[in-house]
């Protein structure tokens, strides 16, 4: 029997926050096939409990870390998080042939429920009630009168076709760059980084995520005095902004009152952009990964912010989001509708942002179930609790956010799980 190879390899460590997940491995065709299984997990679950789900995924992370190509499955052997179930789904996928995947894979409500849940704003739930309803296609939830009134459901619809298509790093990047641009004159010193897949070194992703943090404490108001700027220059399609709902409670509470799950506190605003149809064209240029440490120690002098952008004093805004959405054809309009996030950080709580809102998604899970399990320390995206001392312990960098939870650096690259 083949084991771990190598007895002066590095342990093979259970957390997947203590192992190095390239984007690119050598296990990609059994990573992709156990997520299939993920999915479908999640899809089929009724009660919410994504215990299964996460399972396949926990098992695709394994083989996605791997230091070897999988050839045989007893190479898994005495690995934690590779179940029989996903050990049994393995073996078949080596031998050439899996009949459960198989079977998924042709299952008509599988493909259907990936194409609704696809659509800005639909999740599982949504997605069952249209497929119950006889819809099989977008073209019959885009064509119903009688549908849910989501603004995001709505607009997701109406600008499905460019939606659908993944976003390149490049047009982050450029977008990003005006973004920046535009941040700087109403608030200077600010700093915008681009975070999410593309941080991680992702050549392409569903959405934009941007993180902003002001090292003067000035952030209040910005978010909605940029996003004026941005409908001034015609590059907002609708969006929703949310204010701040962080309070200190909220680092401490007991873990298992956290029903918001992975959700964080901050002020953001969720929406579509219009970008120009030039940024999108081009290579895919590539510009270094940064590990958003170097604008933060260039603190700018303190000037006061331009006063040319109209004051928006209501805490909730909605941005075109009340409106009728209404469609044009792609080939008729200089711009792509886009979908972007765009999330503002305390600068106390930046660094912890700033790794929660890299991801991956399952980085973050993992990383908060260690915090839990073996600290008995509570992690989110605004900081880390220890409830034996009832204070948090504040980061100045990426690297200290990982030495405060007492684990080795994982650059974003390496956080693809
Ligand atoms: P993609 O390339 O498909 O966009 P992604 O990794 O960028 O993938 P997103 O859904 O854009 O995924 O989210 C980026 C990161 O931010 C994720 O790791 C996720 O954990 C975190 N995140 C997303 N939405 C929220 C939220 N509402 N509250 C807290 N964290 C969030
Ligand atoms: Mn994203
Ligand atoms: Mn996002």
């Amino acid at each position: 029997v083949e084991g771990n190879e190598g007895a002066s390899e590095p342990r093979f460590s259970e957390w997947a926050c203590q192992r190095s997940t390239p984007l690119k491995h050598q296990n990609d065709f059994l990573a992709t096939q156990l997520e299939i299984l993920q999915k479908y997990a999640e899809m089929k679950d009724e009660n919410h409990d994504y215990s299964r789900a996460l399972a396949f995924r926990r098992a695709s992370c394994v083989v996605k870390s791997f230091p070897i190509t999988v050839t045989n499955v007893n190479q898994l052997n005495g690995i934690n998080h590779v179940g029989p179930h996903s050990k049994r789904v393995i073996g078949e996928l080596l031998d050439g042939y899996c009949d459960e995947i198989n079977r998924i894979v042709n299952e008509e409500w599988f493909e259907k429920m990936k194409m609704f849940t696809g659509v800005f704003g639909v999740g599982p739930s949504t997605a069952k009630k249209w497929i119950e309803r006889g819809w099989t296609s977008i073209k019959d939830a885009q064509e119903s009168t009688d549908i849910s009134k989501d603004w995001r459901v709505q607009w997701g619809l109406a600008f499905h076709d460019d939606l659908m298509n993944p976003v390149k790093s490049n047009e982050a990047y450029r977008f990003t760059e005006i973004i920046q641009t535009e941040a700087e004159k109403i608030l200077p010193g600010i700093v915008v980084q681009l975070t999410g897949g593309f941080r991680r070194g992702k050549h392409q992703g569903h959405d934009i995520d941007i993180l902003f943090t002001h090292p003067n404490g000035e952030e209040t108001g910005f978010l909605p005095k940029l996003l004026t700027r941005l409908e001034k220059l015609n590059m907002v399609l609708c969006g929703s902004h949310e204010s701040s709902s962080f309070h200190e409670k909220v680092l401490s509470e007991d873990f298992k009152l956290t029903a918001r799950g992975q959700l964080d506190h901050f002020e953001k605003w969720l929406g579509i952009c219009k970008l120009p149809k030039d940024l999108v064209s081009g290579d895919d240029a590539q510009i270094p990964l940064s590990n958003g440490l170097e604008k933060c120690t260039e603190i700018k002098e303190n000037v006061d912010s331009l006063d040319d952008y109209e004051p928006k004093a209501k805490k909730q805004r909605k941005c075109h989001g009340d409106n009728s959405p209404f469609t044009i054809a792609t080939s008729e309009r200089d711009w792509i509708a886009r979908r972007v996030d765009f999330i503002m950080s305390p600068y106390s709580q930046y660094y912890y942002a700033l790794v929660g809102w890299t991801g991956s998604k399952q980085f973050n899970r993992d990383l908060r179930l260690y915090s839990q399990k073996v600290l008995n320390r509570k992690l989110t995206s605004h900081g880390f609790y220890d409830f034996t001392t009832g204070k948090t312990l504040p980061a100045n960098s990426e690297t200290e956010v990982f030495e405060n939870l007492n684990l080795q650096y994982q650059h974003p690259k390496n956080r693809n799980c």
